[in-house]
């Protein structure tokens, strides 16, 4: 059993005051905290190890070399997936979803071809598909999302056809938390030829991953918002598709051969790697997946289930907030966003950041589903394994109080 209050000495973030207040770090969805041990992998790389990999003759690249290797067959290990050239560090989900529509898109998309994502995309996997759409004449359609926020299985059929080559979704959506049902979306995806590829950014916090049990052709993540360094991410992808895309960036690290006029790519997961790779980032996110399967991803799914259990009643039940989304807590999936009255959501960031309490507001980089919800911008609240009711009750407690301060508790 985990002593969650324990776990909480782990973050020194979380031991601080914030405006006089005891701090309720309530922005994990953008990113989370890191532990202890996170920060003193990297200080320990740059202090004792740091060499550069891959090319070195010497012990201490060797080292670092095995190491930065040792992590990739971690992620591996972390997100099951077969083998450990399908993991390419990146700078994050951004990247590793740009990697994905300028290389794997720009070979296999043509005219009159359709690419669907969902209306939960983050402007991330909305963006780059909307680019490719434009630039290749091809169509992107977006699936509905019913009016609990889950995305409509029914409008899914209409929108996958035999002309679809990519489906784009979200594992878990940043505004409302949502659970998209990967796998009867990749087997609709596969039956019509095409790919799915999936947005981790917000699961691989809350839910254990298994890319195979999900068949995602393509799975995407940052470290920032797992307990690991900013600057680093992964894209998981399928060997055989990896092997059959051209390279995404050029230059050192990621060729075979250089001639003057010619040069070959050096075999999958360095092909996709060109440049010096973040190092420490990738020590960092190994030292981040350790600690979290120390705790158990079983564990951390069960821990954040209860906190939004207690939350999201006791929030929608507060006259004059609005909850977006589903009302059911399991649906729910670290995420609550919100609005009350019509008080400016960035208003009531502030109001809530004077009682301690870090939320974020605005349109999460989710424009066109804040827009679906017929607002411009909500209040967001997510949570993590270490938060506790403590920071849910400081939350409720001061919403209470931005009311009172605003119009008098919006009667
Ligand atoms: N997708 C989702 C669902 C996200 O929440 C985020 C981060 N807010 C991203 C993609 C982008 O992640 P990053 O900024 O780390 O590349």
């Amino acid at each position: 059993m985990t002593d969650w209050e324990r776990v909480r000495d782990d973050f020194p973030e979380l031991q601080q005051t914030m405006n006089d207040e005891r701090l309720a770090y309530l922005d994990n969805a953008a990113t989370s905290l890191k532990p202890t041990a996170v920060v003193n992998r990297l200080v320990n790389f740059y202090q004792q190890e740091n060499t550069n990999v891959h090319r070195g003759t010497y012990q201490l690249s060797f080292e670092a070399t095995e190491r930065y290797e040792r992590s990739r067959e971690l992620v591996k290990e972390f997100i099951h997936a077969q083998d450990q050239r399908e993991i390419i560090f990146t700078r994050g989900t951004t990247e590793s979803l740009n990697l994905v529509a300028a290389t794997y898109g720009e070979q296999n998309v043509r005219p009159g071809d359709e690419i669907v994502i969902s209306l939960a995309e983050h402007h991330s996997n909305l963006i780059p598909w909307q680019q490719l759409a434009i630039k290749k004449h091809a169509t992107l359609k977006y699936i509905k999302l019913n009016p609990d926020g889950q995305i409509d299985l029914d409008d899914v059929q209409q929108k996958i056809t035999p002309k679809t080559k990519i489906v784009a979704v979200t594992h878990v959506g940043n505004v409302l938390g949502n659970l998209s049902p990967v796998k009867k979306l990749a087997r609709l995806a596969h039956q019509h030829g095409a790919i799915i590829v999936v947005d981790g950014a917000q699961a691989v916090l809350h839910l254990p991953v298994d890319v195979q049990a999900l068949s995602a052709d393509f799975y995407a993540f940052s470290g920032h918002k797992m307990l690991g360094p900013t600057g680093i991410g992964v894209l998981y992808g399928k060997q055989s598709l990896l092997e059959q895309m051209p390279p995404y960036q050029f230059g050192g690290e990621m060729i075979e051969d250089v001639q003057l006029y010619h040069s070959d790519w050096d075999q999958i997961p360095h092909k996709f790697e060109a440049g010096t790779p973040n190092i420490a980032g990738a020590l960092g996110l190994a030292s981040a997946i350790k600690y979290l399967q120390k705790i158990g991803m079983k564990s951390i799914q069960t821990r954040d289930e209860e906190l939004m259990a207690y939350l999201l009643p006791k929030l929608e039940a507060i006259l004059g907030v609005k909850v977006y989304g589903s009302e059911n807590p399991s649906q729910h999936i670290g995420v609550a966003s919100f609005n009350i009255g019509d008080l400016h959501p960035h208003d009531v960031a502030t109001a809530l950041d004077m009682e301690g309490v870090a939320v974020r507001a605005g349109h999460h980089c989710a424009e066109p589903l804040v827009h679906s919800l017929g607002v411009n911008s909500t209040v967001r609240a997510s949570l993590a394994f270490y938060n506790n009711q403590e920071d849910c009750d400081q939350l409720l407690k001061a919403i209470e109080e931005t009311k009172e301060f605003f119009n008098g508790g919006l009667r």
